[in-house]
């Protein structure tokens, strides 16, 4: 895996400690989404850190689904996520799903309750939260908390058993009403929900909460190290009160670390979820959504992601990374690889009027320009060419050092050209302008007593592919986007975060183009074939730009 080296961080420093001591001698650890949505950048974070880990440390990383909400989740995500686990370079031995664990964990349900540990509370859910208190009062005792184990025992079978509606009863663990930390006051830790789950169907009309079930499914499974995001925090103390009061097969310990925040886009997956629904985006895989998906269609490299990751690094302090940080490491990763060529986005037809009607050139091309050993290509040149539309001006200022009327510039990998008339289309626009060609200045030489600066890439008309380009920029206007109360984004979204051109013309040699190469489009970005894309209609998405153009516009305006 060409990754960057993983470094260390203080999770890494703390497993090095438990190695020496001899704390552990294998090193577990497990990544965890709840399948109910697709993974985006800010799970590639706890990907890396948990399987790259297990890897590095020649230990196991489980991908463990934490399926404990019958209602929100879907077989269909589970896929994804594998699929999504394995693009980022990473191998899958274990998969787990918090649901295999439903028996043992109902069993030490009845540990917790025969220990006098856990109730089971028939207040309704306003009443406990009513009674749970506040940050500055203590909460209130339910009057079932002091009911006899017994009477709890028969209880919770007939929770079970199907006897209650949905909240008309729950099991609480039996910890302190008057803790400062309010998740460990009595927290609910199995509920009722006569509702089908997708794997277990309707064995079960009680369910474990999430506390409940991931510490003691880290204990189950022997995880050494439960690496979570600083949230959960303030549920350690429940989280290890679980571990110290039921007779566990290990002592898993939990560390947390900064969740990833990236700038201009939203990782909550309910956010991303309406974005979807409400059609803003075309799928969980639309290049502009921050999911792995979106991120793979759009061209970006397993590496790449990896590499952003490893420079964010693993800390517990809080901050919003930039984008740049993401578009620099994919172009880190493809410069070096990818393969050179000329497109031309919005074209502006020339005509080369010294040049012999009829006759074609042979070029043959460098396909990279630092590396020889990428070979090379033959790019045919004729009378009649495409060069950008911006690379002309009519009335071109003094540092333009492009094409104007009378003026010169080289056409990349050929000679210099000089501007000597315009066609008008109907609506006064130029349509096509008429150049001379100077053949003394093939292979590279300057005009006579005078030098050309600009090089432009252009494309040969006679043979040119005709495809579309999908640019893509950031899904959002602000850094830190506010939904509305419903999730909804009224303001904030970018307008153009995709720009849509249809006529771009790529030259001859990428009619076979191959559909998993990633190209840099000379001039432009790096672009490679959308999943759309057929042999009759390519398509090919930006990547990302050569430079980063947010960033002029930031300094501008300063
Ligand atoms: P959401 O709030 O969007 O639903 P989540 O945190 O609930 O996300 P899970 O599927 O429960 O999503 O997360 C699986 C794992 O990925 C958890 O360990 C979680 O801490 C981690 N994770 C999720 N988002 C991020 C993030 N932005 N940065 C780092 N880790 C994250
Ligand atoms: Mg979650």
């Amino acid at each position: 895996m060409s990754d960057q080296s993983a470094g260390t961080n203080f999770i890494r420093q703390i497993i090095d400690a438990d190695l020496a001591s001899g704390k552990h001698t294998d090193i577990v650890t497990r990544f965890p989404p709840e399948p109910n949505g697709h993974l985006h950048i800010g799970h590639a974070k706890s990907i890396w850190l948990n399987f790259g880990i297990a890897r590095d440390y020649g230990g196991r990383c489980t991908l463990r689904y934490d399926d404990t909400n019958p209602l929100k989740e879907d077989e269909e995500f589970v896929e994804a996520i594998e699929r999504d686990v394995r693009w980022l370079g990473y191998d899958i031995d274990r998969v787990a799903h918090a649901s295999d664990y439903f028996d043992q964990l109902y069993e030490f349900a009845l540990e917790l309750i025969r220990k006098g540990l856990a109730y089971v509370d028939s207040l309704p859910a306003d009443r406990i939260r009513e009674f749970r208190g506040t940050l500055t009062e203590p909460g209130r005792n339910s009057p079932d908390r002091d009911n006899s184990v017994e009477k709890n025992l028969a209880e919770f079978e007939r929770m079970r058993a199907g006897e209650y509606a949905d909240g008309e009863r729950v099991l609480r663990a039996r910890i302190d009403m008057a803790s400062p930390n309010i998740n460990m006051r009595d927290p609910v830790i199995y509920r009722i929900r006569h509702h089908n789950h997708q794997r277990t169907g309707d064995h079960w009309c009680i369910y474990p909460m999430y506390d409940f079930t991931h510490g003691l499914s880290d204990a189950i499974e022997g995880v050494t190290h439960s690496l979570c995001t600083l949230e959960f925090e303030d549920h350690r103390p429940l989280y290890d009160w679980f571990i110290d009061n039921l007779t566990v097969p290990s002592r898993p310990r939990q560390t947390e670390f900064s969740r990833l925040n990236l700038g201009f886009t939203v990782m909550s997956k309910r956010l991303l979820t309406r974005l979807v629904d409400d059609g803003v985006m075309d799928g969980w895989d639309d290049p502009r959504m921050p999911t792995i998906a979106g991120l793979r269609r759009r061209g970006f490299t397993p590496a790449s992601v990896r590499n952003f990751i490893a420079s964010v690094g693993i800390t517990r302090k809080d901050n919003l990374i930039d984008m740049l940080a993401l578009e620099n490491a994919v172009r880190e990763d493809l410069d070096p690889v990818a393969p050179r060529a000329m497109a031309v986005l919005r074209p502006l037809r020339v005509i080369i009027e010294n040049y012999p009607e009829g006759e074609t050139e042979t070029l043959e091309v460098p396909n990279h320009p630092k590396n020889p050993d990428m070979g090379s290509r033959p790019v045919t040149l004729s009378r009649e060419i495409y060069i950008e539309q911006d690379d002309f001006m009519l009335d071109p200022p003094e540092k333009f050092f492009r094409l104007g009327p009378g003026r010169e510039v080289r056409l990349r990998n050929a000679f210099v050209i000089r501007c000597v008339g315009l066609e008008l289309d109907e609506s006064g626009k130029v349509d096509t302008i008429r150049c001379k060609y100077l053949p003394e200045t093939r292979s590279g030489v300057q005009p006579e007593g005078r030098r050309v600066k600009g090089i432009i890439h252009w494309v040969n008309a006679g043979d040119a592919v005709d495809v579309e380009v999908r640019l893509y920029d950031r899904l959002f206007l602000e850094a830190v986007p506010l939904p509305d109360d419903e999730g909804r984004f009224s303001r904030d979204l970018n307008p153009d975060s995709l720009e849509v051109l249809g006529n771009c013309k790529l030259e001859a040699s990428l009619a076979l183009a191959a559909s998993e190469t990633r190209y840099q489009f000379e001039r432009l970005g790096y672009f490679w074939q959308d999943r759309d894309s057929t042999r009759d209609a390519p398509i090919f998405n930006r990547i990302v730009t050569l430079r980063d153009s947010w960033a002029k516009i930031d300094s501008r305006n300063n």
